[in-house]
């Protein structure tokens, strides 16, 4: 590769005990690893100083792009320890290949997608102790890179700054999955055609904030976007994408049409459907419709889907202008069937017939 990674352990790290403590039911996202990539983009030097080396606070002027114009990009993706006792990532190809498309939308110096594979793997196999051992626990991987310009000039990044790092996640599924409900965001949007929407970058989540916070006001646990246009197509949740199933037994997904995320969790489900032998449909499908199909029973499920929560059923929408429940309110028997087939095949208890899984 042209651009080796140094791998320089650290010194001084975590002790089994303290790690212990650390990994007995870690909140999302608040505990990180004892390491961490960095690398160093600039126009002269193409991608360089790629280092995996102990986690450390960054330095940056005041001045710096990321700080005033928000040219960051990110991705999520996890290590799972599998039946047999070994590591291995989720698609982490599909995760490379999406980040250099955002990089891209935001005219930042695309990562080269070998780069990005090889940084997860090394850092997930240098702190794979830090996978907790409880049932569904994971090793949350986050790539992201900023623009380091110390420039408050408005232009396209040059010096950009690509990391990775790490946090354990425990068992997300205690006690069952709760089904969710939604709140239908009839004001906010999350993106418009021609805007980031199908980005992964921070400024989309900046700007779905305040939706998500009218939703927690509401009583509901996650907001749910409609289409910038008609402002009545249903295109998916903060942080997750969107299923319906029906009781033809078929299930559909809103298509990508450039305004969503292309989620690779929504992607492996729409494979495991068709392995199983279910119809798919990738339609655009009207919050109206959606509400009229439940309260007649032809709309038997939904889900939501993505790479922290997996599979998590939706059991009712509310807005200013809907309520209904789905089913019983609690998910049904298509969402457990996909959502066990995805994580037998994440956790290394069933074949991997698409080669999704990559051994560290
Ligand atoms: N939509 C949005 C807005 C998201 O943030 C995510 C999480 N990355 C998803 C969908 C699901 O994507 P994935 O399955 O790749 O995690």
């Amino acid at each position: 590769m042209s651009h080796p990674l140094s791998i320089e352990p650290c010194d001084a790290p975590t002790s089994t005990e303290q790690r212990q403590a650390l990994l007995h039911n870690p909140v999302f996202g608040k505990v990180f690893t004892d390491h961490m990539v960095t690398a160093q983009h600039s126009a002269d030097k193409g991608w360089h100083q790629a280092r995996l080396k102990a986690r450390h606070d960054f330095q940056f002027s005041p001045g710096t792009t990321v700080l005033h114009y928000g040219l960051e990009i990110f991705e999520g993706l996890k290590a799972y320890r599998q039946a047999n006792g070994s590591v291995a990532l989720f698609r982490p190809e599909a995760n490379a290949k999406r980040f250099a498309n955002s990089a891209r939308r935001l005219a930042m110096p695309p990562l080269p997608e070998a780069m990005f594979v090889e940084s997860v793997k090394a850092l997930a196999q240098l702190d794979k102790d830090w996978i907790p051992q409880q049932d569904f626990a994971s090793l949350y991987l986050r790539p992201f890179m900023i623009a380091t310009d110390a420039t408050l000039g408005l232009k396209p990044a040059e010096e950009c700054l690509f990391s990775v790092i790490a946090c354990p996640v425990g068992a997300y599924f205690k006690g069952g999955a709760a089904a969710v409900s939604l709140w239908v965001s009839d004001h906010f949007t999350r993106a418009a055609p021609g805007g980031t929407g199908d980005a992964k970058c921070g400024g989309n989540y900046a700007a779905a904030m305040v939706a998500q916070l009218e939703a927690s006001r509401q009583g509901c646990d996650q907001v749910v976007f409609l289409d910038a246009v008609e402002r009545l197509w249903v295109e998916e949740l903060g942080g997750m994408n969107v299923f319906f199933v029906f009781d033809d037994g078929s299930i559909q997904t809103p298509p990508l049409t450039g305004t969503i995320l292309p989620g690779i969790t929504r992607d492996s489900i729409l494979q495991l459907a068709m392995d199983k032998g279910l119809t798919v449909r990738e339609e655009r499908y009207s919050i109206d419709q959606w509400q009229q199909d439940a309260q007649s029973g032809r709309l038997v499920e939904a889900f939501a889907c993505g790479t922290a929560a997996v599979v998590t059923p939706i059991g009712s929408v509310r807005g200013n202008r809907h309520e209904f429940t789905i089913g019983n309110g609690q998910g049904g028997e298509v969402t457990a069937m996909l959502k066990g087939a995805l994580l037998d095949i994440q956790y290394g208890r069933a074949d991997d017939p698409h080669g999704w899984m990559l051994a560290l």
